[in-house]
């Protein structure tokens, strides 16, 4: 399964990179592959943009082989593999746990960083997917919480049985380090989507906002049109990695920490657009595991974010700043829509 999409992105790339040898000045470069598990397309206007994005590309890769749970010469797979023993990151590696953990904590454990070996019991590291039973889960909780971890400066020391994963928070993160990296490059124009991540580097050529359509989560196409300009789009849903158990229940990818059990509050998904990536993909796993009440209670504390929340039975709540800039397709015009005001 997992082959056959590499292959097809492998083909998918071969075909952009032709693509995007000739190019003018009204013409975007674009660059699409496959990293961290998921596609990419990375678009950008400009003297340097092929060169800048060429660069962006292989820092996606350095990441990746460095946060990697299942890569054997990774930070993250030393870490889960230390037996009880502290471990020396890399800074930039550091930085990021230190970022999660902080989350974490902010968030009462809706994000947590540790909850990897419940993931891996209901197979969605595998894609060998089961329900476990209440024992089980109950079991491996035990070895789950985010304030147990030790992080001193780079040096992290897990408890024996515990394991990180930094899938909640890599791609924004990595969104941040890959739009900074082309903005150095001069670019003042590029949309670099990392896996539904949407990094935002200023605006469109002619100065305008960019109108980014947002996912359905109820099928194909988008169900709505944001106008954004220099921040980052990042959405969380069950709606693309799930599975049906025997039960006929779809279950999601998203855990929620307090249960040890997928996520199933009746939300559809949550976009948040915020300056930074890596915020925008802390709180897009945290609000959805929060559900509607508690994220909203959560987003008037804060307030320095915006928060689409679209629930399973049709409604589309919106913090009161994205009333002017989000628009919502014709074929979903049906929606109940909401405003979230402080
Ligand atoms: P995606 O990776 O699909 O964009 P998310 O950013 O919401 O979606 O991250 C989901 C991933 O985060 C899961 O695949 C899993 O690796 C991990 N995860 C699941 N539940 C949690 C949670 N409550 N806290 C932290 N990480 C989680
Ligand atoms: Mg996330």
């Amino acid at each position: 399964m997992k082959k056959t999409f590499q292959i097809a992105a492998a083909l998918l790339c071969a075909f952009s990179m032709a693509g995007c040898s000739v190019r003018n000045d009204q013409e975007p470069v674009q660059m699409d592959f496959f990293a961290m598990d998921t596609y990419m397309t990375f678009t950008a206007y400009g003297d340097g943009a092929e060169q800048a994005l060429a660069q962006a590309e292989e820092e996606i890769r350095k990441l990746e082989s460095e946060w990697s749970v299942t890569d054997e010469s990774s930070e993250i797979w030393a870490v889960n593999h230390s037996g009880g023993e502290p471990v020396a990151l890399d800074s930039e590696t550091a930085q990021i746990v230190r970022f999660a953990l902080d989350m974490a904590e902010e968030t009462d454990g809706a994000l947590d960083p540790t909850i990897y070996p419940v993931l891996e019991a209901w197979g969605f590291t595998t894609d060998e997917n089961r329900i476990p039973g209440e024992e089980e889960i109950q079991t491996l909780l035990a070895n789950t919480g985010y304030e147990k971890v030790e992080l001193n400066g780079s040096q992290i020391t897990l408890r024996p049985g515990m394991e990180i994963d930094l899938g909640a928070v890599g791609k924004g993160y990595a969104g941040d380090v890959v739009a900074a990296l082309v903005e150095e490059a001069g670019i003042t124009s590029a949309l670099l989507d990392i896996g539904g991540n949407i990094q935002a580097v200023g605006s469109r050529p002619d100065g305008t906002d960019w109108r980014l359509g947002i996912r359905s989560p109820y099928g194909e196409g988008t169900i709505g049109a944001l106008s954004v300009s220099d921040c980052a789009v990042v959405t969380s849903g069950n709606y693309e990695r799930y599975f049906i158990g025997e039960d006929g229940k779809r279950y999601g990818h998203i855990i929620d920490p307090a249960t040890g059990h997928p996520v199933d509050n009746g939300l559809a998904s949550v976009t948040i657009i915020a300056d930074e990536g890596k915020m925008g993909d802390a709180l897009s796993t945290s609000m959805f595991v929060k559900g509607l009440d508690q994220a909203q209670e959560y987003w008037r504390a804060h307030q320095d974010f915006d928060m689409i929340i679209i629930t399973e039975d049709g409604r589309v709540y919106l913090t009161e700043n994205l009333e002017n800039r989000f628009v919502l397709s014709e074929s979903y015009g049906n929606l109940e829509v909401h405003v979230i005001s402080s």
